[in-house]
């Protein structure tokens, strides 16, 4: 391996550290942080992420209220449940863990969180306000691959950046904030032609597809920057990332490992963006 090993696990664990201090602060102006997280049915990898990020709040010092419910929860219920929250002034963060069963309408229970409350960033507001360039809360993957590209002190002004992947919750909002910072961005999806094609011209390589190894050394440019957010179940167990690792990281300059590297960025920003909203709340930080 040539490449730089990007770790996420210790940059994470930094900003927990930070976090903790940040979530004392909030104590001391009056309350603590509070994160709800609603979780509908029993999608077990679902469960695991929901413990996670309570364990996550509960090392920092941020409280969470976890609200499970059966997959026969109707709608009615589930924004009656939201609406509560909206308006309890100890919530400083809500978040509705994704996929939810199939007689539930995503988008609708999406747009019923309180915008200002938003930390996942899903909301069409703070879409909207991402793409303006003013954002309230950005979505925790692509905001912790910033912090990892600026924990490298990454070159994205004027870099060539491609994702591979143009989800709402990953693709789209990761190339809003590198194209904030400057950067070229090409965004491809399932329908791209001639894929390597974009990404051997890529500075910054950014793979969220989920599709096990599909981005081959041949597929990269020498000394590009490569991370990788793509999380692969293989059948005997293994978790893999988009990125063929072996390969390129002897092509890359910088690469992210899986697990450990953007995984752990993720559930960080969470807790960063619900202790920002805590702090516009309590009034430690400007509106
Ligand atoms: P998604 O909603 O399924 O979106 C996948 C995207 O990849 C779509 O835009 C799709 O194109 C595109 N795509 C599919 N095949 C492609 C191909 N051959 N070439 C180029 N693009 C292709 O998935 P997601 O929620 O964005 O997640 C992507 C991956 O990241 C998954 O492995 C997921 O587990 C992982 N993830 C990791 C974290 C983390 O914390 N590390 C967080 C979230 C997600 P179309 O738009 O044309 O369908």
């Amino acid at each position: 391996m040539t490449a730089t090993l990007i770790d996420g696990l210790a940059i994470a664990k930094s900003l927990r550290l930070q976090a903790a201090e940040r979530a004392q602060a909030c104590v001391a102006k009056g309350r603590a942080a509070g994160l709800a997280v609603v979780l509908v049915g029993n999608n077990p990898a679902s469960q695991v992420y929901v413990r996670n990020k309570i364990k996550a709040c509960a090392e920092v010092g941020i409280t969470s209220r976890l609200i499970e419910k059966p997959d026969t929860l109707s709608e009615i219920e589930l924004l009656s449940i939201i609406d509560a929250l909206n308006r309890d002034p100890e919530i400083d963060g809500i978040l509705v863990q994704l996929p939810l069963p199939k007689q539930l309408d995503a988008h609708r229970v999406i747009e019923a969180i309180a915008a200002d409350k938003d930390v996942d960033g899903f909301h069409v507001s703070n879409a909207g306000a991402l793409m303006i360039g003013r954002p309230l809360f950005q979505p925790c993957t692509p905001y912790g691959v910033m912090k990892l590209l600026e924990s490298i002190n990454a070159p994205i002004w004027g870099a060539h950046a491609v994702i591979c992947g143009a989800s709402n919750i990953v693709g789209k909002p990761m190339a809003m904030m590198l194209l904030a910072r400057g950067a070229t961005v090409t965004v491809c999806n399932s329908k791209t032609q001639r894929l390597q094609e974009h990404t051997r011209r890529a500075d910054i390589l950014v793979a969220a597809v989920g599709r096990p190894h599909m981005i081959s050394a041949d597929m990269v440019k020498p000394g590009a920057i490569v991370i990788d957010i793509g999380i692969n179940r293989l059948a005997d167990g293994r978790l893999v990332g988009d990125v063929d690792f072996a390969s390129v990281s002897h092509v890359a300059s910088a690469i992210t490992p899986v697990p450990g590297g953007v995984g752990p960025m993720t559930i960080a920003m969470l807790l960063i963006n619900t202790l920002e909203s805590a702090e516009r709340r309590l009034h430690l930080l400007q509106p």
